[in-house]
């Protein structure tokens, strides 16, 4: 079959990271005027536990805006700070708080979901700490009824790191067993770095067999598409500009040409020094993926 002539790049989700400051639906002017058809933000300042109630006016006004630009799914990345597997009894109470907060937030909004780093282990037993991880979770999501999600991100396999593998990802959703956990989200710089190679097609397909075996591919919602500082394996979560890091060209072309992966909504949360900076990584990704698109139907 070849390229429909209607294919266009905006059949696909693509979207940035986009920041709120200036209030919440300046994000989304941020995302339209870049072309964005999907996006995700912050609740609030990610890196304060200070909590700050999202108004209903705010939130009717995001709600609208998103409609009016048709921007969708809309994904709230969950705090920095939070860690749901910590040791201590005073963070880990803080950060089940937060993230009940992250789904009040995403639900004041309308946002579809709330993206979930686990947690660190901090020294002691992974499986302990994963444990630990489930309980906070199941106590966050418990209490209400929300109409957000969330979804779970693979790690970097940094010190501490619970969730480097979709094994263990697996593992935590099975635990919970909750209806309030649609899935998960795969960062391609946290794969890479984290040991699965995807600069080559055996690589990517590890990946997705490990996907479709742990996890199932329709439970795939997000990717986040950031290229890697970091060569294969180092373990360590730098993200790069799109093709200028170690997955580079070579691993964007083959990932953006995987029709398995194409459709599901990305996001980048590639470096932004300037303004040009969004702009030129979308610019790479879309035209990726329309040289893809001719791969994979002609
Ligand atoms: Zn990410
Ligand atoms: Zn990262």
């Amino acid at each position: 079959m070849r390229l429909s002539s209607k294919t266009k790049v905006h059949d696909f989700k693509v979207g940035v990271h986009t920041s709120i400051a200036g209030g919440m639906s300046k994000s989304i002017e941020r995302a339209v005027s870049l072309q964005c058809t999907t996006m995700q933000i912050f609740s609030h300042n990610p890196r304060q536990w200070r909590k700050s109630q999202i108004t209903r006016e705010e939130g009717e006004r995001f709600a609208v805006l998103r409609k009016k630009y048709d921007i969708s799914p809309v994904f709230i990345h969950a705090s920095y700070l939070m860690n749901l597997a910590s040791r201590s009894d005073p963070i880990l109470r803080k950060s089940i708080k937060l993230l009940s907060y992250e789904l009040t937030n995403a639900d004041a909004l309308g946002a579809e979901y709330v993206i979930l780093h686990t947690g660190s282990a901090q020294g002691e037993n992974e499986e302990k700490a994963r444990n630990r991880a489930v309980k906070s979770i199941l106590k966050a999501v418990g209490t209400t009824t929300y109409s957000a999600s969330l979804l779970l991100e693979n790690t970097a396999g940094e010190r501490g790191d619970i969730t480097s593998s979709i094994k263990t990802l697996s593992e935590i959703i099975d635990t919970c067993h909750s209806d309030r956990i649609a899935g998960i989200c795969i960062d391609t710089c946290h794969a890479f770095s984290s040991g699965y190679d995807l600069t080559s097609y055996e690589g990517i397909e590890t990946l997705i067999s490990e996907i479709k075996e742990y996890v199932g591919l329709d439970k795939l919602k997000l990717i986040h598409l950031n290229d890697s500082k970091r060569p294969l394996g180092s373990g360590i979560d730098r993200h790069e500009h799109i093709g200028k890091g170690f997955i580079g060209n070579r691993g964007f072309k083959k990932i953006l040409s995987d029709k398995r992966i194409a459709r599901i909504p990305m996001i980048l949360e590639t470096p932004k020094k300037t303004e040009a900076d969004d702009k030129r990584n979308l610019k790479t990704v879309f035209s990726m993926i329309m040289k893809g698109q001719k791969e994979i139907n002609g």
